[in-house]
Parts: structure tokens; C-alpha cells; sequence
């Protein structure tokens, strides 16, 4: 696979230049969420597909061959969410975009942020496994990033999720870059078999080095059957 691999953004017909002209594929919509991933009361909006395959997926459901989902346009996404305008309001709140891998979905983001009041704070979790353009793209949109950087040394991130995390280095660097540091949060997990304490003692200086202040410490939790049916991770504050 590459990072341009799953599920991608799907122009409808007939309206390809507008705001209606491309869609997301809806896996799930969770409302009135109280301060988890992101700030004050939150929508959790969640992607069908991924481009990576993580040993211990810890949203397996969004990528699973007959997960049910659904195409939707931005209109009809932001008519699912405004209902819980005045709590995003009252709490800094707003829709958080989760997956799978949301930012396949950069265009649509976009086209959705437009409908949105000023007021409402957009997050996106994301693996960064995805074009660079794409990251462009959602730096405009997105007021935070929760970026899964699973490990910086290539040997434990090919080995946990079959890819090279070159394009994942260079897109957070172009994140920074583009947004600042304060609206970037960096997730390291603990993965079991997979990394130590000392792997990610290593990835938070490199990750220092690279700008990165705001880390969110994890230590993965396996269930049973996930991707290939050896597992599946839920993540567990440290
Ligand atoms: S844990 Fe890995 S495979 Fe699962 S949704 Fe996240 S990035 Fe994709």
C-alpha cells in the first residue's frame, strides 16, 4: 500500500467543482462526546478505510470487509451535527474527524468546514499516512491534529504496520510547518511486542528535535481478533 491507498475521497457526479461534489464514507457518527479527543462536547466522525494495516488495530471495524458505511456530502453531515451547535459553543467544542484514516478525506473537510460556524473547533486523528497534498489541504481546515506516530524508528513501524514511516516524518514536519506546535498532539504509544519504553524514549527526542512540544503517552491494551485475526489494541492513558 501506499499513502494514497483505501478508501479516497469520491466525487459525485454532475457537481464536481462544488462544495457537494465530494463525499465521505460515514462508518460511524458518535454525538455528544464530553472531553476526549478534542476540547468541550464533540462529535466523533469516523472513516471508513485506512491506508496502513496495524498488527493491533485499535479501530478495526473502519477498514473490515463488510463494515457498513455510508456516502455522505457535506451538507448532509453538517444536518447529522448541528443539532449540538449550542452545546460546541458553550464548551469550545465541535466535530472531531477519526477513522480510518480521515485525512484520505482532506477535500471533504474542507467543504464541511465551510458550512461550519466560525466558533466550531475541528480536530482530526490521523496517521499521516496519507499524500502530502492532503496534509496541505487539512492544515487549512483543522484547528488540531492527534497525529498516532506509533514509533519513529522504521524498523518498528514497518514491523507494526507494514509500511515505511518516511512519508509519516515528512508529512509532520510539513504539519509544523504549516500549523505550529500547538496545534499538533503527538501520540506515543507503548505497543506490546512491538516497542519498549527505550524505543519511545528515543522517538520523543527525535520528535522533540523536530518541533514537536504536546505528547500524548499510551500504552495499548490487546483484545482479541483484529486485522489477520491476531488481534486488536484500545488505547489506555498513561
Ligand atoms: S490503528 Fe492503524 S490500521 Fe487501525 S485505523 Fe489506525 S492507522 Fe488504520
Amino acid at each position: 500500500m501506499n499513502p494514497s491507498d483505501g478508501v479516497t475521497s469520491n466525487r459525485t457526479t454532475g457537481d464536481s467543482q462544488g462544495r457537494e461534489g465530494v463525499r465521505f464514507p460515514l462508518c460511524f457518527l458518535d454525538r455528544l462526546r464530553m472531553a476526549t479527543d478534542g476540547t468541550g462536547v464533540t462529535a466523533l466522525v469516523g472513516a471508513y478505510g485506512c491506508p496502513l494495516q496495524c498488527k493491533w488495530c485499535i479501530n478495526p471495524q473502519t477498514w473490515r470487509a463488510g463494515t457498513a458505511f455510508t456516502w455522505v456530502t457535506p451538507t448532509q453531515l453538517y444536518e447529522q451535527v448541528k443539532q449540538d451547535h449550542l452545546y460546541y459553543l458553550a464548551t469550545g467544542g465541535g466535530v472531531t474527524f477519526g477513522g480510518g484514516e480521515p485525512l484520505s478525506h482532506a477535500p471533504f473537510i474542507t467543504a464541511f468546514r465551510a458550512l461550519c460556524p466560525a466558533p466550531w473547533h475541528l480536530c482530526a486523528e490521523t496517521s499521516l499516512y496519507v499524500p502530502a497534498d492532503f496534509v496541505e489541504t487539512a492544515a487549512g481546515a483543522v484547528d488540531c491534529f492527534f497525529v498516532d506516530i506509533k514509533d519513529t524508528d522504521p524498523a518498528v513501524y514497518r514491523a507494526y504496520t507494514g509500511q515505511d514511516n518516511r512519508p509519516v516524518l515528512d508529512n509532520l514536519a510539513r504539519l509544523l510547518s504549516l500549523v505550529g506546535p500547538d496545534r499538533v498532539t503527538v501520540r506515543l504509544p507503548l505497543i506490546p511486542g512491538f516497542n519498549t519504553e527505550a524505543h519511545r524514549s528515543r522517538s520523543e527526542a527525535r520528535l522533540r528535535e523536530m518541533g514537536v512540544t504536546r505528547f500524548d503517552r499510551l500504552t495499548y491494551r490487546i483484545k482479541s481478533t483484529g486485522r489477520g485475526g491476531d488481534g486488536s489494541a484500545a488505547n489506555k492513558a498513561e
